[in-house]
């Protein structure tokens, strides 16, 4: 049975009444399940909402749900709820009144953009090689933090009827924080996202990896670009053939990443899936591929609503993690040039006719109701094609 995902911040929720909103998302779209986000950065949020008020949400970020404090003795990294929940649990709200209307419900952990935990101690954060913190994200290689996740995941299954959580923002060593765009090219993108911090710097010298080596080629690198204006295209997995250092912090970071999210799954009690970025226009799966082993799903994060796309991606993916793994979708719910009945009737479709049984459309926030229909058509005809 094919079965479309709403992806909702709680503060749209919250506002719109969970209720109402659900209502909405059942009876007016058809949609089977909500994943609600667990975590969120600092940041900013134009929403679409018919009544939404104010029009942009502001927040410093946080953990979305009240957190226990029995799951985090382990580590240093204490999770802070947002400051809008005013401490209402909204995600038991949410979850009581899902099980009441036979929907799903799921959680996603965004595990770089966990807010107010960089404001709360540098320690944490992620660090580019000239030394900067990039948009208070946090790095997974530090202990406490990998820890903090782990218990994150353990919190989130005990305390709610969730029927998986889904973990997003592993494909880090991809994107750097800042907004480069495209202009400097995919290798100097992805040399500008290596994380340098002392904990990064520590445990891979320990690993016997020559740190100051890696550090050195990748400031070099980026240093002839802002010199020469010259773009870094060939992607580091390439440039690292030749570059023994480079090569070997690489390897060493998606290993040490592989083994988090390995000890996540066997943590957890219940589901947890994987969502990867896709890069090049679906041809190139994000380095999160990379860690899929054990994971429930891989959720595959498309930009626009596209048959053609979604081909491209499924079979990146198939070759990135293996035929075996359970493949879904992601896409976003709106966007300005393929919002239309059209694309997303033929892009739900076909997935479905792929025999991709869910796919997440992101999210309530950025849907205009004027679309809300063609949302609809697109989710009831996948449904009948994926029966
Ligand atoms: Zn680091």
């Amino acid at each position: 049975m094919f079965r479309a995902n709403m992806v909702a911040n709680l503060w749209d929720l919250a506002d719109e009444g969970l209720e109402s909103a659900l209502e909405f998302l059942q009876s007016d779209l058809g949609v089977g399940g909500v994943c609600a986000a667990a975590t969120c950065g600092p940041g900013r949020h134009l929403r679409f909402g018919p009544e939404a008020s104010p029009r942009v949400f502001e927040t410093r970020g946080g953990v979305c749900f009240l957190p226990e404090s029995k799951f985090y003795q382990d580590t240093r990294c204490k999770p802070s709820p947002a400051e809008w929940l005013r401490g209402r649990d909204l995600l038991a709200r949410l979850s009581a009144h899902c099980t009441k209307r036979g929907l799903g419900l799921r959680a996603v952990i965004d595990c770089t953009n966990i807010g107010r935990i960089v404001t709360a101690d540098a320690r944490f954060a992620r660090k580019n090689v000239f030394g900067d913190v990039p948009g208070r994200q946090v790095c997974l290689i530090n202990p406490d933090v990998a820890e903090f996740v782990c218990a994150l995941v353990h919190d989130l299954h005990q305390t709610y009827a969730l029927e998986s959580i889904e973990l997003s923002g592993l494909d880090a060593m991809d994107e750097p924080a800042e907004r480069t765009g495209d202009s400097i090219g995919t290798g100097a993108t992805q040399l500008l996202a290596l994380c340098f911090c002392e904990s990064c710097k520590q445990l891979a010298t320990e690993a016997g990896v020559d740190v100051a080596g890696a550090a050195r080629s990748t400031s070099v690198r980026l240093e002839t670009l802002f010199r020469d204006g010259q773009r870094i295209e060939v992607p580091v997995a390439k440039l690292a053939a030749d570059d023994p250092p480079l090569s070997a912090f690489t390897a060493w970071y998606v290993e040490r990443i592989a083994s988090l999210v390995e000890r996540i799954h066997e943590r957890s009690s219940r589901e947890v899936c994987l969502h990867v970025g896709l890069r090049g226009d679906g041809a190139e799966a994000g380095t999160a591929s990379g860690y899929a082993r054990g994971a429930g799903a891989v959720i595959g994060d498309l930009s626009r609503w596209d048959a053609d796309l979604a081909d491209r991606a499924l079979a990146t993916l198939r070759e990135a993690v293996g035929a075996a793994r359970r493949l879904e979708l992601q896409f976003p719910v709106w966007t300005p040039d393929t919002g239309t009945a059209q694309a997303g009737v033929r892009a739900l479709a076909y997935v479905a006719e792929q025999g991709i049984a869910s796919v997440n459309l992101n999210h309530l926030g950025r849907l205009p109701r004027g679309c809300a229909e063609a949302v609809r058509q697109a989710i009831r005809f996948a449904g009948r094609t994926g029966a």
